[in-house]
Order: C-alpha cells, then structure tokens, then sequence
C-alpha cells in the first residue's frame, strides 16, 4: 500500500476551496481558518472542548489526603496500579496525537487534535497532583513508574504500544486507519475499569477529591472519543476502499482483543478483593462498552448478549455522565467551567 504523504508545513500552494480539502492525502495551507470549515462536528468539538477547560489542583484532596492510609491493602494497591497505568496512557496520547496530526491534511481537525494534546497534559497533572497529595515523593515514582517493573501492567501496555509504535513505522492509509482504532479504543474502553474504580470509592465514601478528577477527566475522554469516532466515520466516506470485508474484521478483532485485556486486568487489579466491584460485574461493563464502542461506529452488534448496560453498573453513570452530574458535581469551585452539556450522550 502507498505511503502516505506527511502533510507539507510551509505550503502556499495549498487548496483554499473547502470542497478540495480531504482528511488524509489533501493539499492543505494549514492556514487556522475559522470562518471556512469544512467538517461541522470538528467546530462543535472545538468550541465544547474551549468550554471544558479546568484546572486539576482547583479540586480539593484534603479528604483524600486523610482517607489514604485507611484505605485496606487491596484498594491502595488498585489505586497505584490503575494511576500507574492511567498515567502512561495519557502519557503515550500526549506523545501520539502530534504524529497522527502530521498526516491530517484539514486544519480544522488538527486544532481539535491540538486541544485533545493539551488535554492528555493536563490528566498526567492531574495524576501527579494527585499522587503529590497523598503520598511521599519515593511512593510516587514507585507508582509512576511501576507498569515498566509489573508484567501485568507492562503487558497491558503492549498491544496499543505496539500498534503506535507500528504507525511511526509505517505510515500508509491502512496502518492510519488501525492507529484511529487503536486511539477510539484506548478512549473508549481502556480507561473504563479504572474509571468505575474511582467512582466506587466515591459510593462508599472514600477519596471523593481523586472521583471527582476522574470526573473531569472522563468527561474529556468522551468527547475524545466522539471525536475519534467523526474522523473513522470520515475517514470511511472519503476513502471506503480502505474499509473492505477483510478490514472490517480486523477492526473488529483489534476491540475484541480491547475488551479481553481490559477485564484481564480488571480482573487482576480488582479482582473480587474490592467492596462495591467484584470481577462479573467488570467483565459485564466491559463486554457492553465494547459492543457499543463498535456499534457507535455504524456497525452491527457482534454480541447480543452486551447491547443493554448491565443493572449492576447503571450506578456508573452518576459519575461518568457530563450532562447528568453539571448542575452537582461540576459545580461552585468553578462556575466558569462546564458551561455546555457534553456534546451526545450515546458514546
Ligand atoms: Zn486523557
Ligand atoms: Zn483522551
């Protein structure tokens, strides 16, 4: 398959008709034009996502710094391990997006992928600020550091890595197409266990100040989802000869193969050791993430068994859902935040 062209930076014979522009092999100016875009869900994006800005140490952890050291052994060690992992995926985004965003010929997408960049930096903080709060500096590079030392962790790691790694190898049509899956994946189910984690802490009283992070961050990551979401739908109609039978199933296997290591390693950091959580319950909303990760891409159902929420987990949504929790959760430190309802509410 040809190689792709990374997108000229100094360009003045770029195309200045937006009927001309096209995601991927187009002749952009990269000109910031924000009167003549061409893709109306990249602008939405854009002006929800200026509306999301915060700031991670405006949360208050003074409860959390207490509530730590009487945590039980199991749920400290889930904590560090889920921050350990949560860490290094927001860490691989921040050092991805800018690569993707190379071969991108719309000017209007790489500003919301410039944003989703900002917005990966600011969950790293997040993590930091949080361990900063409530441990030693020894503990916290221990933590940081802990998925290159913990097989399980590292292995965890490996699959998108590898499929990152892939597309700074070799970049042609099909290989951008498995890295926006590997991005729509990592969004969409990767951060999911640890989410719910947090959130069922919260339920039972504890470390309310880290939930309310992940809050914040979750909310992010859904609209980085959507946003993912546009550009394989995009991708799809401006270039459906990347999207045979053959690649389908391959799209198909890489959030399957998603799925399955995301309840692995629920299993294995949650495990049945955790109040409130036990591993039927991760594996169920986990199994229903992805089949509606996969639905939410146009596709069939691959399970009939996932396609409505498991009861067990409908608590989930008090905390992860942006338009419920708006008027509660994100709410007096910073009234100049969250001033729009996320942008859908089926992803
Ligand atoms: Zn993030
Ligand atoms: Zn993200």
């Amino acid at each position: 398959m040809a190689k792709l062209e990374k997108k000229k930076l100094f360009n003045p014979n770029g195309d200045t008709d937006v009927l001309q522009w096209k995601m991927i092999g187009g002749n952009t100016t990269n000109l910031n034009d924000f009167n003549n875009m061409k893709y109306s869900w990249a602008s939405d994006w854009y002006r929800q996502a200026m509306n999301n800005f915060w700031i991670p140490e405006e949360i208050n952890l003074s409860q959390d710094v207490k509530d730590y050291p009487n945590l039980d052994e199991d749920e400290r060690n889930a904590y560090n391990k889920i921050i350990s992992f949560l860490v290094f995926l927001d860490s691989i985004q921040t050092a991805n997006l800018p690569r993707i965003a190379e071969y991108i010929t719309v000017s209007e997408i790489n500003l919301c992928l410039s944003i989703q960049t900002f917005q990966e930096c600011i969950h790293s903080q997040s993590y930091s600020y949080m361990l900063d709060s409530i441990c030693s500096a020894e503990e916290r590079n221990k933590i940081l550091y802990q998925w290159k030392s913990d097989e399980h962790l590292l292995r965890r790691n490996q699959f998108i890595g590898n499929l990152y790694n892939e597309f700074q190898e070799n970049q042609d049509a099909k290989t951008f197409l498995k890295v926006l899956m590997a991005n729509y994946i990592l969004e969409g189910v990767y951060f999911y266990s640890g989410f719910a984690f947090f959130y069922n802490l919260a339920r039972n009283g504890k470390m309310p100040g880290s939930a309310q992070e992940i809050r914040y961050i979750n909310r992010d990551e859904n609209t980085h989802l959507w946003l993912f979401r546009n550009m394989i739908k995009e991708l799809q109609k401006e270039n459906p000869e990347l999207f045979t039978r053959t690649m389908i199933e391959e799209l198909k296997s890489m959030m399957q193969e998603g799925v399955r290591q995301e309840i692995a390693w629920g299993k294995y950091v949650i495990g049945n050791k955790i109040k409130g959580l036990n591993e039927d319950m991760i594996s169920d909303y986990i199994n229903y993430l992805g089949n509606l990760r996969w639905m939410g891409l146009g596709f069939n159902s691959y399970d009939s068994q996932y396609e409505n929420e498991p009861e067990s987990m409908s608590w989930v949504s008090q905390y992860s859902n942006a338009n419920m929790v708006k008027t509660d959760f994100f709410e007096a430190r910073s009234t100049a935040y969250a001033k729009s309802t996320a942008l859908i509410d089926d992803l």
